[in-house]
């Protein structure tokens, strides 16, 4: 579980910079630049959407990556994003942890904390050990577009959204984000009665939320779970975007009709009734 959580705490985030979203010119003279500096090494580099994609699996292999890619990448546009990325990504996708930690080296000088995979704003790369399966790549393509649509977001809700999609279904054409790995992080606090409140949760600072000592990965997504599954997550992420309070307090307060205090009993119950 520790070792799970550090993989999206070592998730990046940096202030945006005002820039265009790529352009088709630029998006195709990056991949001629990488397919120069990669050739003869075993890496196929395309281009989807907004992204220059690179793997080191069979051709095959990397284009069932770039279909999932798409498909994150419509469902999340359609749902929650008006703008790409404004800056050029590419994603990194290694097979495995072995050229994972040796790519992440050779190309970004970085010694990776997570044997997953990480977002990084600086580098303008989704850097992937893909082996393991694609649940962290559909979490860290939700960051850079936070990045782009909600730069003020909070750390819960950055993470939280991102996490909530780690185990991705489609349903009725939306994204759904299935009940996963993180529930028995938040379960065990509500047991243990150590779950800090809500209001704990949304008005944590950045460093605050990733330097938490208890989960708040898990108790961030499973806010999100219980707004997706009764039908309030995308009202309630128009509301936060909209309202000039960005802890999100007012909004969720708005949109479940009930203080924080009065909702927690409930979210705490619905989390103990949750499944695997
Ligand atoms: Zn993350």
């Amino acid at each position: 579980m520790r070792a799970a959580l550090l993989v999206v705490s070592a998730c990046l985030l940096f202030a945006s910079t005002a820039s265009a979203a790529p352009t088709r010119a630029q998006l195709e003279a990056r991949a001629t630049e990488l397919k120069q500096q990669l050739a003869g090494q075993g890496y196929t580099v395309t281009i989807t959407g907004p992204f220059v994609v690179v793997g080191d699996e069979s051709a095959t292999k990397v284009r069932s990556r770039v279909n999932f890619v798409d498909w994150v990448v419509k469902l999340i546009e359609k749902d929650f994003f008006d703008k790409q990325p404004d800056k050029l990504l590419t994603i990194w996708l290694f097979r495995n942890i072995t050229t994972y930690k040796a790519g992440a080296k050779k190309f970004f000088d970085e010694e990776p904390t997570t044997p997953y995979g990480y977002y990084s704003s600086e580098d303008s790369a989704l850097v992937m050990n893909i082996g393991p399966g694609a649940g962290t790549l559909s979490h860290e393509l939700v960051h850079p577009y936070i990045e782009a649509n909600f730069p003020d977001a909070p750390s819960w809700f950055n993470e939280g959204l991102a996490s909530l999609y780690e185990q991705p279904r489609e349903r009725d054409g939306h994204m759904w984000g299935t009940t996963n790995w993180r529930l028995p992080g938040l379960t065990s606090m509500i047991r243990r009665k150590t779950l800090p409140s809500l209001k704990d949760l949304l008005t944590t600072s950045r460093d605050g939320f990733y330097e938490a000592d208890y989960d708040s990965y898990a108790y961030a997504r499973f806010l999100c779970q219980y707004l997706q599954d009764h039908g309030k997550l995308r009202e309630f992420y128009k509301a936060f975007v909209a309202s000039p309070d960005h802890t999100g307090v007012t909004a969720l307060e708005k949109i479940l009709g009930q203080s924080l205090d009065e909702f927690q009993p409930v979210f705490n119950k619905w989390a103990l009734s949750l499944r695997r």
